[in-house]
């Protein structure tokens, strides 16, 4: 639950707003607090999420070549 109301305290950063309108200080500070929410959530499973992404986006690269994907919004099994 804290991971989704972080996210949604970023996205409410972003409502009807130009990019340069966005607040750099807020923005810091509720992007520390979802990735402290995804390091407690982590640690609460017992992995390094570090060694998760690393791993996740060698699937990803498996699953969306570079050559096949590039420009494209494709879902890998359309
Ligand atoms: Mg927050």
């Amino acid at each position: 639950m804290d991971l989704s109301v972080e996210a949604l305290e970023v996205l409410e950063l972003f409502f009807w707003k130009k990019d340069e309108d966005v607040n750099q200080e807020k923005l810091k500070d509720e992007l520390s607090d979802v990735f402290y929410a995804l390091l407690l959530l982590a640690a609460h499973y017992q992995f390094e999420l570090e060694a998760a992404l690393i791993e996740k986006m060698r699937k990803n690269k498996e699953k969306y070549p570079v050559s096949k994907f590039r420009n494209s919004n494709q879902k890998y099994n359309e």
